[in-house]
């Protein structure tokens, strides 16, 4: 097929996730064939820096000939058999690799294959876990305001997005919304409102569901520091749960592995994805406390199983995958490179802050959200979708990243060099400057 016949093919058959279709058709879409180190090579040749790291998935840039090679491993053994009843050398590897590097007292690893899944599987868990140990009255979930753990209907009932989630409100389970900890006005209010809440309805609650310390998809919202550990301090006195999504934030992105480990705190479920397999394949893990693996363990007829599982869970190529990334992690010592990589971006943020269009910039380790703001400092528009004008300038200029709303998204491959991270801010400065110069007369005159 030549490249008009597929650019048909793709516009008569794919539908695309999070895309307006009406605009896609009417759009030249791109075809990335390649990618190396931070780069992605589109069908024509033409190379980009890969600035949100494919989605937030990208760790240690593309093509990395150890994760290659891994995988080429796996491949010639086996690529996939179930984890239903039977298992496998990768699987058994990996598990325990990740039980080393969690925080500590999560020792056992449920796998399945996205963020959404993880999370699914951890609010069937967590409300199993109290019908097994004499709580069955606890049915009822806390969330926060903002928060996004994904797309299947469990996850979107615990999603705190209008824009996303508002639709399907009829089909989801009810569940406590707490107001977004960065929009509370502080650590104190933040925990108030948990702890009121919990005051009245604790003893229905099976568990608190958080993305920690940075609310990644609601435009990289950043929770009070200390907040986390006041939750896990509420949940232990309320006999809830503590579910902490890391999907976003986990394998490194905000300078430590696990976001968990800013506030020295361990959940009793912890989710993890994109990140894992170091960007290549898709997997994801529910890691468990004991205490929450021994409330399942029973005699066949007790039915304490966990009924749940996917065709796919612990995927061998996956698993394969996700432990050459974790070699690589030590191998080149990637947590210890991050301290200086963060600062430098910090610092070269604060030019970009300079701009007039610039509102506040949101940076927890190497996951940064620039916002945008009109000329009397409001967020522009919804309907004149400025964080997508810009990145699609900053395509033109060679960089790919994809914006939530009014914020442009900085999440560069880990392994992105203090050089790299300079060329991909510059990109961005200079994208927003001629989007928001080139808008201003326009939005004068709609005045
Ligand atoms: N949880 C968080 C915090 C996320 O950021 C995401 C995706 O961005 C998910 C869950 C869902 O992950 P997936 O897209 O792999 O289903």
């Amino acid at each position: 097929m030549n490249k008009s016949e597929l650019i048909a093919s793709e516009k008569r058959h794919v539908w695309h996730p999070f895309t307006q279709m009406r605009d896609w058709e009417a759009s030249d879409p791109m075809f990335i064939v390649s990618g190396k180190g931070q780069k992605l090579t589109d069908i024509d040749g033409k190379e980009y820096w890969d600035a949100n790291s494919s989605l937030w998935v990208n760790i240690h840039g593309h093509c990395r000939p150890e994760i290659n090679d891994a995988i080429a491993k796996q491949l010639s053994a086996i690529s996939h058999s179930t984890l239903l009843g039977l298992t496998h050398p990768s699987a058994a590897l990996l598990a325990e690799r990740l039980v080393k590097i969690t925080p500590p007292g999560l020792n056992r690893v449920f796998y399945s294959d996205s963020g959404s899944t993880a999370v699914e599987i951890a609010l069937k868990m967590a409300y199993q876990y109290h019908c097994h140990t004499g709580s069955p009255q606890r049915s009822r979930f806390i969330a926060m305001e903002d928060s996004y753990h994904g797309d299947t209907i469990g996850a979107v009932s615990v999603g705190g997005i209008g824009l996303f989630h508002g639709i399907f409100r009829r089909l989801l389970f009810p569940v406590d919304f707490l107001p977004c900890p960065a929009r509370a006005g502080g650590l104190e209010n933040a925990s108030d409102a948990l702890e009121r809440l919990l005051a009245e309805k604790g003893h229905e609650v099976a568990a608190i569901i958080m993305e920690p310390l940075v609310q990644a998809a609601a435009g990289m919202l950043l929770s009070p520091r200390g907040f986390l550990k006041r939750v896990r301090e509420m949940c232990d006195r309320h006999g809830v749960l503590l579910i902490v999504d890391e999907v976003a934030t986990g394998f490194g992105r905000t300078g430590k592995m696990f976001a968990c480990e800013h506030e020295g705190v361990s959940p009793d479920l912890l989710c993890v994805a994109k990140g894992i397999t170091g960007g290549y394949l898709p997997l994801a893990a529910t890691i468990t406390a004991d205490r929450v693996y021994d409330a399942f363990l029973g005699s066949y007829g007790e039915l304490k199983t966990f009924f749940h599982g996917h065709s796919y869970t612990g995927n061998a190529l996956a698993c394969a995958a996700a432990i050459a990334n974790l070699d690589i992690f030590e191998n080149d010592n990637v947590i210890g490179s991050l301290p200086e990589k963060i600062e430098f971006t910090r610092s070269h943020l604060s030019s970009i802050g300079e701009q007039k269009h610039v509102g506040s910039i949101r940076q927890c380790g190497l996951m940064v959200g620039i916002e945008l703001v009109d000329s009397s400092g409001e967020p522009y528009p919804f309907e004149q979708a400025v964080g997508a004008l810009v990145c699609k300038q900053a395509k033109e200029l060679g960089l790919i990243t994809r914006p939530l709303g009014n914020v442009v998204i900085f999440l560069p491959p880990l392994s992105s060099t203090l050089s790299d991270i300079s060329e991909m801010l510059r990109i961005i400065n200079l994208a927003i400057a001629q989007v928001t110069e080139s808008l201003t007369p326009q939005l004068a005159a709609t005045a």
